[in-house]
């Protein structure tokens, strides 16, 4: 008889439709997600590099479903952007990330930035700009308070309206940032050619990084280097450890955020970790 090792076509075929219907489950539930209120935001405060005082933090989507328990952003994001779930998650975002930012400042903090990733569908298929704006409204917020993140891979997408759309963005006085820098393709010429304030240096540069190694310190380098030219500011995510917050220090990176900072938080820690900074 025919030998079913690992390698066999039907492995391959039971091994596909598992991860198709893992996808479909994942899609089906997220359907009702937030009509059953299982979606919330946590927020990773971000630091001045010097002082380590808080300068604002990333709102990050969490999930957890009865069924299916925690899943991960980075599996249902791409699903909530191929089945166009990511439209109404989207703006569910950008009203929770505005309630915080109203939420910080009715608590006295005022220099703070709360940052909001977008994913590529939701820039070039949705109004963002409206989305954005009504909820700047309804929490009476001034547009200063949001920075909006998004990754390269909106340009890969072939969309004639991305500047229009990013220079909606900085007409409401949002700021922009370009995320998980260096991963992708031709970053250096959206630098140029979108008005980006801020370069956030993809994790991945970070927290293997080396500090005995010039070629590895070398790169770190060129991107601060190349950022401060084009006027941006530089985030280093993803800093684990003192060594790599001092170094980045040295080198002109003005904001950190990593676990040697903060994880996470939901929001009632958030308050208690910013009650216990300042
Ligand atoms: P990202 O935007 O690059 O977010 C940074 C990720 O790195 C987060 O993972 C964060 O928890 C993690 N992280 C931060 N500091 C450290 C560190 O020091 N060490 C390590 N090992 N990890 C660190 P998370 O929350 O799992 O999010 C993963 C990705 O999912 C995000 O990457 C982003 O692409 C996407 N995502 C998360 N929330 C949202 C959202 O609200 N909207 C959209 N469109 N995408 C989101
Ligand atoms: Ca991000
Ligand atoms: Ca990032
Ligand atoms: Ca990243």
């Amino acid at each position: 008889s025919i030998n079913k090792g690992p390698n066999t076509y039907s492995y391959h075929i039971d091994h596909i439709n598992e991860h198709t219907q893992r996808q479909y489950d994942i899609e089906y539930e997220l359907r009702h997600a937030l009509e059953k209120s299982e979606l919330s935001l946590v927020f990773q405060p971000k630091v001045d590099s010097t002082t380590h005082g808080f300068i604002g933090a990333e709102a990050l989507i969490r999930w957890t479903n009865e069924k299916l328990g925690f899943v991960s952003p980075t599996e249902f994001i791409p699903i909530a952007e191929k089945s166009g779930l990511i439209i109404p998650i989207g703006s569910w975002i950008i009203d929770q990330g505005c309630k915080q930012a109203r939420n910080l400042l009715d608590r006295g903090y005022d220099n703070f930035t709360v940052a909001l990733n977008v994913s590529p569908r939701q820039v070039i298929q949705d109004i963002i700009l409206e989305k954005l704006e009504a909820a700047l409204h309804k929490y009476d917020l001034d547009g200063r308070y949001i920075e909006v993140e998004v990754t390269e891979g909106l340009f890969l997408e072939g969309s004639t309206t991305v500047d229009v759309q990013l220079e909606a963005i900085k007409i409401i006085n949002a700021s922009l940032a370009l995320d998980d820098f260096g991963t992708g393709y031709s970053s250096i010429s959206y630098l140029r050619d979108y008005p980006f304030d801020t370069l956030k240096i993809d994790q991945s540069f970070i927290r293997t990084l080396d500090i005995h190694d010039p070629d590895a310190t070398g790169l770190v380098r060129a991107i601060v280097k190349m950022g401060h030219a084009l006027n941006m500011k530089i985030v280093a995510e993803g800093v684990e450890t003192k060594e790599h917050a001092d170094f980045l220090k040295e080198e002109g990176c003005q904001i950190l955020q990593g676990y040697y900072f903060a994880k996470p938080m939901a929001e009632p820690d958030l308050l208690n970790w910013l009650k216990a900074h300042d």
